[in-house]
């Protein structure tokens, strides 16, 4: 296990970082939360919970951390906040879409078990809010703004005035495969990924000074939404073109369709390693297949 701390914004926000070393893991994952003026975002996964209520306790519990807001269900953004109302009674909130994931907890399969901790996601009373969250000394107030496609919960939270804006997984650093196959709850959607960030572009326009929260990557600007969508345009008519060429080629069989595209795309074609562990939830296949079924006119 190893975790970081790492300030932003003259460290009015802290970023708290988790990992799990593993010797089954040969590519390494953090997962982050994030901390505002007492209000934290996202509780980090399971297995951070041991080092997340060091942390907690640290800064002096619910007098330090007021409230958490989650982002959404995902095990990496939710796991330590059963132990947070538990042992610090910081209330939980989430979008409303959010709360009945949590519910009643989950299981997750083995690889997520070696990243984020073995005992799952456990159940946890999640408090649905729909109106702006106001920061413990109400200097900052995060208005939510649901941008579905990584989940379809999945819900950021923006304070215009301050130009802050946290977004969970929304963003990703790059798009080289997505969650999917066979896992219907996991399953990524590339069109709405897509729509949702031009969305987010859209409301920030002429904030020449947003700083953007996205977990796994840390802090980035407009720019970057910017370069996320024109990536996703790109695979987008790449994966159709692919397509067309193929079935003019006498292609017919789907799944043989998807295979020839990924070879073409990525010059190392499928993440073996990585579609193997996870058992197909994560592959370059699941990406294409997900592009496909979004129509190119649209
Ligand atoms: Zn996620």
């Amino acid at each position: 296990m190893g975790t970081r701390i790492i300030p932003y914004n003259n460290g009015e926000i802290l970023e708290w970082r988790w990992w799990a070393e593993s010797k089954l893991i040969s590519f390494q994952l953090f997962a982050s939360c994030f901390l505002i003026d007492g209000l934290l975002i996202d509780s980090n996964a399971p297995g951070s919970e041991m080092d997340l209520q060091k942390y907690v306790k640290k800064l002096g519990g619910k007098n330090h951390i007021s409230s958490c807001f989650l982002t959404h269900f995902h095990e990496d953004h939710a796991g330590g906040s059963p132990m947070l109302k538990k042992e610090f009674d910081i209330p939980i909130y989430a979008s409303p879409l959010t709360v009945p994931y949590l519910s009643k907890g989950y299981k997750y399969r083995f690889y997520r078990k070696t990243y984020w901790g073995r005992h799952g996601q456990k159940p946890i009373d999640v408090e649905p809010v729909d109106g702006p969250i106001i920061t413990k000394s109400g200097k900052y107030s995060f208005e939510l703004f649901p941008m579905p496609g990584h989940s379809p919960d999945l819900t950021a939270i923006i304070d215009k005035k301050n130009q802050i804006a946290f977004v969970g997984d929304a963003i990703m650093h790059k798009y080289g495969y997505t969650f999917g196959g066979s896992s219907p709850d996991l399953y990524e959607d590339i069109s709405q990924i897509y729509n949702s960030q031009k969305s987010l572009y859209k409301i920030t326009d002429g904030m020449d000074d947003l700083k953007i929260y996205v977990a796994h990557v840390g802090e980035v600007n407009r720019d970057f939404i910017a370069e996320k969508i024109k990536e996703i345009e790109n695979l987008h008519k790449n994966a159709h073109k692919f397509q067309k060429e193929l079935i003019n080629n006498g292609y017919k069989k789907q799944s043989k369709i998807l295979k020839e595209i990924v070879k073409k795309m990525w010059r190392k074609g499928e993440l073996l390693q990585f579609k193997i562990l996870s058992m197909g939830e994560i592959s370059r296949t699941n990406l294409v297949a997900t592009l496909l079924k979004w129509p190119l006119d649209n």
